[in-house]
């Protein structure tokens, strides 16, 4: 399970980052939504030297091995998109990517 206080170290992660996606480079500011990889994808270490951070399309990218992975993020995107109807893209990537834990 993830540390109590794993909101704050992806904050930190994201700040130490400039707040860009250490794959492709592109920026939160710039509407990406970013969150925090374990690189060794064991979601107990939380040691700073496992942890990069990536957009949402890079995230997804590096766990595509894993199917389960993929399929829960697209059923999430598709429920909702469901409830959300008229809200943006953007603003369902972004929580999108906060849930994305792994
Ligand atoms: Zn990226
Ligand atoms: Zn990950």
């Amino acid at each position: 399970m993830y540390a109590e206080n794993w909101s704050q170290i992806v904050e930190q992660v994201k700040r130490e980052c400039g707040f860009s996606c250490q794959n492709c480079d592109r920026l939160e500011k710039d509407g990406i939504a970013l969150s925090v990889h374990h690189k060794d994808r064991n979601k107990r270490n939380d040691s700073r030297a496992n942890l990069i951070c990536l957009c949402w399309s890079c995230h997804t990218a590096s766990h595509r091995h894993n199917s389960e992975f993929v399929l829960e993020q697209i059923r999430k995107c598709v429920k909702r998109k469901r409830d959300l109807k008229g809200e943006s893209v953007l603003k369902l990537s972004t929580e999108l990517s906060a849930e994305i834990e792994c």
